[in-house]
């Protein structure tokens, strides 16, 4: 897919703010820091276009991104970080929920964990319940360029396997410095919105 068009479209605290014209939409969520912004921007080639943070836990808000008229990519505030209150955890929680339980325009939702570690109890909790909710799901793994080759190997085979993925999950190893896995879920962004 050549991007030709990558702007920001709407920023949603709320259900009413959505994109109203129906295009599908693949939704992208994660922890907080897990490289969302920057595997965004690399998607796009766009350097700016998805703020990185170096204040982990900033995004409050659900920001559709307008991909050549043609789809939306929806940035899903990331979960997990440790420094904000219950309430604002279960706000968080809720608007997340709030979106993936009822939006007929969804595709695909793109779940990112940081290759380096084991998956969180958050990713479980994500994973197995987009899986019941019979989701398709693509997992990409993060930060691949900072695992030698043989890590690598390791961990891509222990995440598979802490999340219990199916057969038919597609699983990407990606890095937002080498663009690794970039073509490859682009491609399954592609198939999801033909
Ligand atoms: P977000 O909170 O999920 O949006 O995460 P960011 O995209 O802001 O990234 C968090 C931190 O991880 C930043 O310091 C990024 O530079 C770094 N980062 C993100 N992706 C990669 C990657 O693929 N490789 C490396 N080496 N660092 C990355």
């Amino acid at each position: 897919m050549l991007i030709k068009k990558a702007e920001i479209a709407t920023v949603a605290v709320a259900p009413a703010q959505y994109p109203k014209d129906g295009l599908p939409e693949i939704a992208l969520c994660g922890r907080s820091n897990v490289g969302k912004s920057s595997l965004i921007n690399t998607l796009v080639n766009r350097r700016g276009l998805a703020r990185t943070s170096s204040v982990p836990g900033k995004t409050r808000t659900i920001n559709f991104f307008n991909i050549n008229d043609a789809l939306y990519l929806v940035d899903l505030p990331g979960y997990g970080y440790a420094k904000v209150s219950k309430e604002e955890k279960l706000k968080w929680g809720k608007m997340i929920e709030d979106y993936l339980n009822h939006r007929e325009e969804l595709r695909l939702v793109v779940l990112l964990v940081d290759i380096r570690h084991n998956p969180t109890a958050d990713d479980k909790i994500m994973y197995d319940w987009m899986k019941n909710s019979g989701c398709k799901i693509v997992v990409v793994a993060t930060k691949a360029d900072k695992l030698s080759k043989n890590q690598l190997y390791k961990n891509i085979a222990m995440i598979k396997k802490e999340l219990q993925l199916s057969q038919d999950d597609v699983f990407i190893p990606f890095s937002s410095e080498t663009r690794q896995g970039k073509d490859e879920l682009l491609a399954e962004i592609e198939k999801c919105c033909l």
